[in-house]
C-alpha cells in the first residue's frame, strides 16, 4: 500500500476505517463504507495536512518536492486520524 501511506490509520468519526478508493477517476483517494461521507476523500489533501502536522509545520512546498520524505514521515505516524464532516474537521489520536 506505498500509494496510500495512511492506509490503517485513517477511520472516519463513526469509527469505520478508511480503505483506497477503487473509482477509476484520475488521483487517489480515500472512501469510507459507512456512509457518513458523500464524496471521497483526496488522497493528496489529506496527506498534505497530516504530513504539515507530522513534521511541524513543514510547508507544502516540501510536501511537493520530496515524496520520499513525505512518504517516510507519513509511515511513522502513529497516530490514528480521525476525519469529520470536512476535511477541516481532523483530529489526531494518541495511540493508549
Ligand atoms: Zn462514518
Amino acid at each position: 500500500m506505498d500509494r496510500y501511506p495512511l492506509y490503517g490509520r485513517l477511520f472516519c468519526g463513526c469509527g469505520q476505517r478508511f480503505v483506497p478508493g477503487s473509482s477509476t477517476a484520475p488521483g487517489r483517494e480515500y472512501v469510507s463504507l459507512c456512509g457518513c461521507r458523500l464524496w471521497p476523500i483526496n488522497a493528496a489533501v489529506i496527506e498534505q495536512r497530516v504530513y504539515a502536522y507530522a513534521s511541524s509545520g513543514s510547508s507544502a512546498s516540501e510536501f511537493d518536492a520530496a515524496p520520499a520524505v513525505v512518504a517516510a514521515v507519513l509511515s511513522q505516524f502513529g497516530e490514528r486520524i480521525e476525519v469529520g464532516g470536512t476535511l477541516d474537521d481532523i483530529r489526531f489520536m494518541r495511540p493508549t
